[in-house]
């Protein structure tokens, strides 16, 4: 059904899995799928979007100058890699275009310091669809932080996307969270 659907969840959360098995899917039944994902970096306008359980596909990169509309116009489906990193404005134009199509968009909803990403905050106040995929925690229990570390340390401040920065990512429940968060405020 035509709609903006947002299907977020913690890094590792197998995000770009679910989307390309969902793809398959639609593609099974003849539906043709467009695949797309923001990019910071104009030079590049094709990508391979990739999965830990071995599956891929080729993707286009848009930014705020790419005619959204031209490039889906000829598919029934518009899924959305990476969705965090999409402006409001492409959100906006995602949210024109879901009249008409089945947009899917994957994505974090929070950066490592629970902030929500500007491209998530769009897609929550116009999304139809709002739902989580879900992760656990090392203890079991529900993954909700984007938690980052630098030299095996919990990471408090910095920009919410360091391009090219050797920083490591887990997903963590809040209670871990918690506990790290206090071991490192004592150092502090
Ligand atoms: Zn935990």
């Amino acid at each position: 059904m035509a709609g903006l659907y947002f299907k977020y969840g913690t890094m590792n959360s197998s995000k770009s899995a679910n989307l390309l098995m969902i793809k398959h899917n639609y593609e099974e039944q003849n539906f043709t799928v467009k695949l797309l994902k923001p990019s910071t970096d104009t030079r590049e306008k094709e990508t391979i979007i990739h999965s830990r359980v071995g599956l891929s596909a080729p993707c286009t990169l848009i930014n705020d100058d790419s005619d959204l509309t031209e490039l889906c116009k000829d598919y029934k489906i518009v899924m959305v890699d990476e969705a965090q990193f999409l402006s409001e404005k492409l959100v906006d134009e995602l949210y024109e275009i879901s009249y008409e199509k089945v947009v899917m968009c994957f994505g974090l909803m929070t950066d490592f310091k629970r902030n929500l990403f500007p491209g998530s905050k769009r897609l929550i106040e116009l999304c139809d669809s709002l739902q989580e995929i879900k992760s656990v925690c090392s203890c079991g229990r529900r993954a909700v932080v984007n938690a980052r570390f630098k030299d095996g340390k919990l990471v408090l401040d910095g920009a919410q996307v360091e391009i090219g920065a050797e920083d490591k990512y887990r997903a963590l429940c809040k209670y871990c969270y918690h506990d790290l968060l206090v071991e490192r405020l004592k150092e502090e």
